[in-house]
């Protein structure tokens, strides 16, 4: 193995992994450092790429990243799963956000509104015309927005696609935590692995999720600001697919949604908790999800539950991702992708070694790590 690369990525989930596919495939010497690639959140998410259901007033930022990488995904889809040779379940179906109450109702109008401002697609359903779409839905279901642009993929999928097609691409996979960043006159140069062996490399990029603010050997002044934000999610499985899109709702305060998988699954997710690094499935989240989906499609209930699990979401203070170069010559990062990770992966790739369309410059600007910086004032 050689120990010298073009490029070395720190961490193997969906993020580390397509920056790492995408440099290999334009020829860089690349090796992807990680002991049990593809096992963070990436092995938990649901695989929503929607950004419109998922715009909030105060994150358009986030929506026009989203809205990039939503139009990078199917041809980033499709060379992927032509160079790995895996089907990615990636469906645009759409997503459908549906409203109980009348403050529900008001919200998803607002939304509405919102969405015909920015020139997004999203249509205004009554409850019965969502119930045409579902039939499965709740007869309390009195309205929703269907945004017909929103898609989504199996994201254990789309891991183990890359994993089989940075191997085609001739990239490296060493099974093994960095330890350390090595510096030489404060430049990064490689990594230690606990076993004393070093990689070097001319650029190195850490994505390691919500583990890339540990990392020792990277200065205070480059540590990303990342923290675990935990999420509970299960998989039932039916005998026959109840759902034909991904459909959202907000119940009791809290949202909860539905993803259909191609061979009748449903990824029925997700908790939202602040609890540092604890990964533990409880009884308290699974309640709260299934009492939550089961006014959305009062048939989960019947289904058999195949996996309970949890993810770390790598969050960030303002919830955008940090993608670029650091204050440290050597070091760029490609994480903080806290609840959209998996979406913004085709963008975050391109953002990292070029793609197929130059990214808008403002894009990049957008997830600076610079942006945390004192004196920085972290417009966008
Ligand atoms: P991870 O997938 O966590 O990968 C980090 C990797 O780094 C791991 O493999 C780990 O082993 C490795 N690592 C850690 N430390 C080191 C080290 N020192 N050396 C080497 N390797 C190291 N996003 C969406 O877009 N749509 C969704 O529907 C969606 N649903 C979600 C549902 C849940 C329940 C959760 C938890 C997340 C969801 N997300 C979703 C968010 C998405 O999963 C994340 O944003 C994304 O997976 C982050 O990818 P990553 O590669 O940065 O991190």
């Amino acid at each position: 193995m050689a120990d010298h690369f073009d490029l070395l990525v720190v961490g193997g989930g969906v993020i580390g992994l397509s920056v790492a596919w995408r440099a290999a495939r334009r020829g860089l010497r690349v090796a992807v450092a990680d002991p049990a690639p593809a096992s963070g959140a990436s092995h938990a998410a649901a695989g929503m790429l929607a950004p419109v259901s998922e715009v909030t007033y105060t994150e358009e930022p986030l929506l026009r990243l989203g809205l990039a990488s939503l139009e990078r995904w199917p041809a980033f889809a499709a060379e992927l799963a032509e160079a790995s040779g895996h089907d990615l379940d990636h469906r645009a179906d759409g997503t459908l956000d549906v409203a109980f109450g009348t403050d529900d109702l008001a919200a998803l109008d607002d939304l509405a509104a919102f969405t015909a401002k920015l020139g997004l697609p999203a249509e205004r359903l009554t409850g019965r015309e969502c119930r045409r779409l579902e039939p499965m839905l709740a007869p309390a279901v009195r309205g929703g927005l269907l945004a017909g642009g929103d898609a989504w993929v199996d994201p254990r999928r789309v891991t183990s696609a890359l994993l089989a097609a940075l191997g085609h691409a001739g990239g490296v996979l060493v099974r093994a935590r960095a330890a350390e960043l090595l510096t030489t006159s404060a430049r990064a140069t490689g990594v230690r692995l606990p076993t004393g062996e070093t990689l070097g490399a001319d650029l190195v990029i850490l994505a390691a999720g919500a583990w890339s603010g540990s990392l020792e050997g990277v200065p205070p002044e480059a540590l990303p600001p990342v923290r675990p934000v935990k999420g509970q999610i299960m998989r039932l499985r039916s005998p026959a697919p109840i759902l034909r899109r991904c459909v959202r709702g907000v119940v009791h305060g809290s949202h909860v949604y539905l993803v259909p998988r191609g061979d009748g699954e449903v990824v029925l997710g997700a908790t939202q908790e602040e609890m540092g690094f604890d990964t533990r499935v409880t009884a308290g989240g699974l309640w709260e999800l299934l009492r939550d989906a089961r006014e959305l499609v009062p048939g989960v209930t019947e289904l058999e539950v195949a996996e309970v699990a949890a993810g770390l979401r790598p969050g960030t203070p303002d919830n955008l991702p940090l993608i670029g170069p650091t204050v440290v010559p050597g070091l760029h990062l490609a994480t903080g992708h806290h609840r959209g990770g998996v979406l913004l992966a085709p963008l975050t790739a391109d953002l990292c070694v070029g793609g197929t369309g130059e990214p808008d410059p403002g894009l990049s600007a957008i997830c600076s790590p610079l942006r945390f910086r004192e004196g920085d004032p972290g417009e966008h």
